[in-house]
């Protein structure tokens, strides 16, 4: 155990990070075949506790990932969580973090062919307390760049390749002084953001695309409809919302393990509701954070203590 060297994790052994390296060779690197997830874990300073929030629900995910990618993980969910377990003790961890568990195609030959037994299976962890800023309101575009079809590459999984699309979107919003872009389907309904989902509000009432509108199957997402929304008495809608619905909502908000629950104040230079951070996003913000930093005991059985 020590403070100053971050631990990584590959096929069955702790490593220094700077030790874990991928070969040039990898198809995981040349073709971006592989899938990854994005965990985190909140420090509970009153608690002194580390928290891992839906650990499990993420590992399944990546199980899913890895089926549609035609791989054999080395470890079942479970499994995993044990090893994210032992790898935050061994780094100490004490802080807000977020975790990385990547599989991938890890064999060299030149064909971007998925072979069923080569599938290395990696985790990293680093601090991380905002993804976005939280408190103040997003400015948001509409891309011009057009979420990938679950006919193309399938945007229900978290594979390593489908983030070009997310990074053409990221770069042109950011280069035009907006901090994410929203993706429209190829049919023109609204999907995702560029790493997190959208909601909307309107009349009371949340309001968040499916799946089925080519984005991710989110672990927030469902937290926001299954648990903060009936916390709080709100009613929910999943269905398709297309674009000018989001110029004449109350209230917007992404969500996302990294995000979080971020407010959105404006979309096209458009203002959203009356331009302040929504009192329904907020509500749904703090609920939010209660929940995943172990504050509400109601909730602790979706978390993974680490000490
Ligand atoms: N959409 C995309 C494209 C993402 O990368 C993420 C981050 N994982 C999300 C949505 C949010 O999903 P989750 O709540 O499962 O983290």
């Amino acid at each position: 155990m020590s403070e100053s060297v971050n631990y990584g994790y590959l096929n069955g052994e702790f490593k220094p990070v700077n030790e874990i390296n991928v070969s040039i060779e990898s198809k995981g690197f040349n073709y971006g075949l592989g899938c990854f997830g994005g965990v985190r874990a909140y420090w509970n300073e009153t608690q002194s506790q580390l928290y891992i929030f839906r650990a499990l629900d993420h590992f399944k995910r990546l199980a899913l990932s890895a089926k549609i990618l035609v791989m054999s993980p080395p470890n079942s969910p479970e499994e995993s969580v044990a090893i994210l377990k032992e790898l935050l003790r061994k780094n100490d961890t004490r802080q807000n973090t977020y975790i990385r568990p990547l599989l991938y195609h890890d064999s060299n030959e030149i064909t971007p062919e998925f072979l069923e037994d080569d599938t290395s299976f990696a985790i990293y962890t680093r601090p991380l307390n905002h993804y976005f800023n939280t408190d103040t309101g997003l400015k948001l575009c509409v891309s011009s760049w057009r979420r990938i079809s679950d006919n193309s590459i399938p945007g229900r999984i978290k594979a390593t390749g489908a983030y070009v699309n997310s990074a053409l979107a990221k770069h042109q919003a950011k280069k035009a002084g907006y901090d994410d872009a929203i993706f429209l389907t190829e049919s023109g309904e609204v999907s995702e953001a560029s790493a997190a989902h959208i909601f909307i509000v309107r009349n009371g009432k949340l309001i968040s695309p499916p799946s089925t509108t080519d984005n991710l199957e989110g672990i927030t997402r469902r937290t926001v409809l299954e648990i903060v929304a009936p916390e709080l008495g709100l009613e929910v809608e999943e269905r398709k919302i297309s674009r000018t619905e989001l110029y004449v909502a109350d209230e917007v908000f992404l969500c996302g393990t990294g995000a979080e629950i971020a407010p959105v104040t404006e979309i096209d230079s458009r203002i959203v509701g009356d331009g302040k951070v929504g009192e329904i996003s907020k509500k749904c913000q703090s609920t939010y954070w209660d929940i995943a930093k172990g504050n509400n005991e109601k909730y602790l059985n979706l978390l993974t203590p680490i000490w």
